[in-house]
């Protein structure tokens, strides 16, 4: 493995031991919730936009298509008040030419559906011809808005006067006129056509605005002609004061804005525009919560199949952490069983081989360690020693002290031998009864005997009374041999054999002493002898 793999393994491994799997996974499971939620938030906020957007086109598209209708309507008038003008102006105001007024009146009128009327005023104001089948006599308009503008202009151009009640039919009408001048240019009166209101309000009615929506038509100034619906008579009131009229339409050409009705508090996509010849605007305008009612729905539809999803979601997101900790958990369990048994099975290694009075090595274990180190110092041709001791008296002493204070004793010397195996191949066990062995790899008989001697007179001076031991306390006795083993020649068993002799040597010459194996019974000891692998 490279180094930057060994890296990366460690730094994954960190990561992955800093934050738990199952916090990974939570973590995960709410991305993706708010990813969703988010993900349909912006899809339907986008939605809105573009049906606002969309609505805006539309309604500007209405306004547009209003206008146009009002601009043709008042055009059509005025055009006929130009040809009035001219014939009143060309052929005088005589009975014959008043006669052919008159005719030419009734058929225009009957030809434009949007006129309510045609008239023609004297420099009086009184009605010298109109479109009615009679004209009748004594009436006089010379008090009107749009009589008295003519007398004190003298442009030519069309007036749009203020809404009024029609003194002929009584419905509210809108004005149209025209000043008709003498030859030498001083006021002869008035060619005046009216329309009725009613006509665009007819109009309006075809367009689907919805229940909150609105049209209004009106003079430039904020005089109100006409509005759908048509609330407490709005005609001819002025709408100057309001906020669309004050910041928009006052200000600008065309344009679609929100605004809050002051009236009656609904929000409305307000889209207006001034007519191209006359001095009117229209404005149009739809509810914001009209427009918006389809995507509203669309919207609640989707929130509750993101909300089901969102459910689904925690529900499965809960399962899986709740599997995960279930794995986590058995897994740690797992772990747990297998260290327990690991320790179960040290434990039972070391109880295999250790002797459960002392605590030194058992002779099972002695003796696998002897076949090893025996074929180590074949292989390495060094030298291994073995120091066999022996309780003195120890027979006796059970009799004297109990069995008990017998193991204790035993305990006791088992101690001071454990403490005397200096090198970690050093082996201490016992090797039967009150019979200890000490194997030392790599140590020579001198090396052997001078342990040994150490260890016999650390037990004598640990003093343990015993009344049957000439010594008077509890003592030892050794034997020592060493060998540096020949393949094939030398085995084991006969180092232990030889050891033993030297014990039983110690024991013959008054216990309590160590003593070596003297006997040469091969060229290797006596080698080992004469030159010593170790000291102390
Ligand atoms: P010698 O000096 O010749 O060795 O005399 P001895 O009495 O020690 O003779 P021997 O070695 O034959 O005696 C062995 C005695 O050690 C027999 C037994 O009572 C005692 N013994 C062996 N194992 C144990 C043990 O685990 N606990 C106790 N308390 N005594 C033991
Ligand atoms: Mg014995
Ligand atoms: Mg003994």
């Amino acid at each position: 493995m490279s180094a930057l793999q060994s890296i990366l393994t460690r730094q994954v491994g960190l990561a992955t031991k800093r934050i738990p799997i199952t916090a990974l996974a939570v973590f995960f499971v709410v991305l993706v919730c708010l990813s969703l939620v988010f993900v349909d938030g912006w899809r339907s906020w986008t939605a809105r936009d573009i049906q606002l957007h969309e609505m805006g086109v539309s309604t500007s598209n209405m306004t547009r298509a209003i206008a146009q209708h009002a601009d043709d309507t008042i055009k059509a008038a005025d055009t006929t008040l130009v040809g009035l003008v001219e014939r009143v102006q060309a052929d005088g105001t005589g009975a014959a030419a008043l006669q052919r007024l008159h005719e030419l009146l009734v058929r225009r009128a009957s030809e434009l559906p949007q006129l309510q009327g045609l008239f023609v005023y004297d420099e009086n104001g009184r009605w010298i011809a109109n479109a009615l089948p009679a004209t009748p006599s004594n009436v006089n308009n010379s008090d009107r808005d749009y009589f008295i503008y003519h007398r004190t202009h003298l442009d030519t151009e069309p007036y749009i006067g203020l809404p009024i009640h029609s003194r002929s039919t009584g419905v509210w009408i809108i004005t149209v006129s025209r000043r008709i001048n003498h030859a030498d240019g001083s006021f002869a009166g008035v060619a005046l056509a009216t329309i009725s209101i009613d006509y665009f309000k007819k109009f309006y009615d075809s367009f689907d605005i919805g229940r909150h929506g609105a049209i209004v038509l009106a003079l430039n100034n904020g005089i109100m002609l006409t509005r759908r619906p048509l609330l407490n008579d709005y005609t001819g009131k002025s709408m100057a004061n309001t906020v669309l009229y004050r910041d928009s339409i006052s200000k600008k050409a065309m344009g679609t804005v929100f605004i809050v009705s002051a009236q009656d508090g609904v929000t409305r996509l307000n889209s207006f525009r001034h007519l191209e010849h006359y001095p009117l605007y229209v404005s149009s305008a739809l509810s914001r919560d009209e427009i918006l009612a389809d995507w509203l729905k669309d919207t609640y539809l989707h929130s509750a199949g993101v909300a089901i999803l969102l459910v689904v979601l925690g529900l499965l997101g809960f399962h899986l952490v709740g599997q995960i900790k279930l794995r986590l958990n058995a897994e740690a369990e797992l772990v747990r069983t297998r260290d327990a048994l690991a320790t179960l099975n040290q434990t039972l290694e070391r109880l295999a081989l250790q002797d459960g009075l002392t605590g030194l090595a058992n002779r099972r274990h002695f003796d696998q360690v002897l076949d090893k180190e025996f074929s180590r110092a074949v292989r390495e041709a060094s030298s291994l020693a073995l120091v066999m001791i022996d309780v003195d008296c120890f027979k006796q002493y059970n009799d004297i002290y109990g069995h008990a204070a017998g193991d204790e004793c035993l305990r006791k010397i088992s101690e001071v031998v454990r403490t005397n195996q200096n090198r970690p191949g050093d082996v201490a066990a016992r090797y039967g009864g009150e019979e200890l062995g000490v194997l030392l790899p790599g140590t020579d008989v001198r090396g052997a005997m001078a342990i040994a001697e150490k260890i016999r007179l650390e037990i004598h001076n640990l003093g343990i009374e015993h009344s049957g031991n000439s010594a008077g306390v509890v003592t030892v006795s050794a034997g020592v041999d060493a060998v540096i083993p020949v393949l094939d020649l030398d085995k084991p068993l006969e180092l232990i054999q030889a050891a033993d002799k030297a014990l039983y040597a110690a024991k013959s010459g008054g216990r309590d002493r160590v003593c070596e194996n003297t006997s040469a019974s091969n060229s290797h000891r006596s080698a080992a002898q004469q030159e010593p692998l170790t000291t102390l």
